[in-house]
């Protein structure tokens, strides 16, 4: 009883927050748009203005919202933080961008997904520092031009081809953001182990690290359950041994491919004899949305070469068969 009273007590929800890393110094991998950013934004200090508008892009749970708190951070800035499905009507857009202070950082996530008439209006702002309020309907509307305070747009997408040229044009740079590799998730890994007070071997951090799909905000999940199993059912000490028996309980295979993961791919192979077979299909085959299979599930397939995207569909390659126990087909796949 003693021993567990003097494990941390932090909730799951807080440690997303505690665990973000503060300063470009501290954020792990992703060395070139690292390195991008840091002229960017020392460029920008050097002339005493406000740097350009920035995109990143990359998949869910690479660190894009850390980076947009960074960037702040590193500003000396405020950040205000929205999504484009929270922008649905230009009113809200509005309000935000007349509420800006000069300098501040607007952090608008999954910009892709903003509604047409906010997404004009952001054309203007992030270009002049001015908005157009539409007052009245029909004839009778007039626009009323209202300035704003010089501000820096960080923009977060999963899908950058998704977002229209016109709005595409006006970040100044885009971060193209990777999968992290073994070496750079095993530093995640210790770095919240060690800010949580959890026990792991190295050789418990390198197993977490290579079953983490290329993204931290797996990585720091996969330790919260790994620290669960090691708390109930070892002495607390997350070995090599307590990592596999705890990513079993939670479905997570060697390659770190979850359930979803497996039910694409065995669609993939069992229902459409390995493809080709367009996204949709595939979604309502494994009962998940397009996009949720297309921007969470995919990328990591095809970087693990478990998926081909070809202009006729998807397709599964012969690691795909293999890892899921099955011979490919005589005559080659697809
Ligand atoms: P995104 O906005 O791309 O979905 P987040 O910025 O919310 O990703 O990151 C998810 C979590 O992963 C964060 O809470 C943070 O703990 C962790 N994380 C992301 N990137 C890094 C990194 N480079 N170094 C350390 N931890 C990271």
């Amino acid at each position: 009883e003693e021993a567990l009273s003097a494990l941390p007590q932090t909730g799951d929800r807080e440690v997303e927050t505690t665990l973000r890393p503060r300063k470009l110094g501290e954020f792990v991998g992703q060395p070139r748009v690292r390195e991008q950013l840091e002229l960017v934004l020392e460029s920008a200090r050097m002339r005493g203005v406000p740097p350009d508008h920035v995109l990143l892009s990359g998949p869910p749970g690479l660190g894009k919202t850390s980076l947009a708190m960074i960037i702040a951070a590193e500003l000396d800035a405020a950040i205000r933080i929205t999504s484009g499905p929270a922008l649905e009507r230009a009113g809200d857009l509005a309000a935000m961008l007349s509420n800006l202070v000069e300098g501040d950082v607007l952090f608008i996530d999954e910009i892709h997904r903003i509604a047409r008439p906010a997404e004009e209006m952001l054309y203007l702002a992030m270009e002049d520092f001015r908005v157009d309020v539409v007052v009245g309907k029909g004839p009778g509307a007039t626009s009323i031009p209202l300035e704003i305070a010089p501000f820096t747009l960080v923009g977060a997408t999963t899908r950058s081809g998704a977002l229209t040229g016109p709005l595409r044009d006006r970040f100044g740079f885009t971060g193209q953001m990777e999968f992290y590799t073994a070496e750079e998730l095993e530093l995640v890994v210790r770095r919240a182990a060690s800010l949580l007070g959890i026990r792991i071997e190295d050789e418990g951090a390198v197993e977490i690290a290579r079953r983490s799909r290329g993204t931290p905000r797996i990585a720091n999940r996969l330790l919260r359950r790994v620290r669960d199993y090691a708390q109930v059912r070892a002495d607390g000490v997350a070995t090599r041994t307590v990592v596999r028996a705890a990513l079993e309980v939670y479905d997570v295979d060697e390659l770190g491919l979850d359930r979803l993961d497996r039910a694409v791919l065995t669609a993939l192979v069992r229902s459409f004899g390995g493809g080709p077979v367009g996204v949709s299909t595939l979604a309502v085959a494994v009962g998940e949305e397009t996009t949720t299979v297309e921007e969470v599930c995919e990328p990591y397939l095809v970087r693990a070469g478990m998926l081909a995207r070809t202009p006729r569909g998807r397709v599964a390659t012969v690691s795909a068969w293999e890892h899921l126990g099955l011979t490919p087909p005589a005559g080659g796949v697809a």
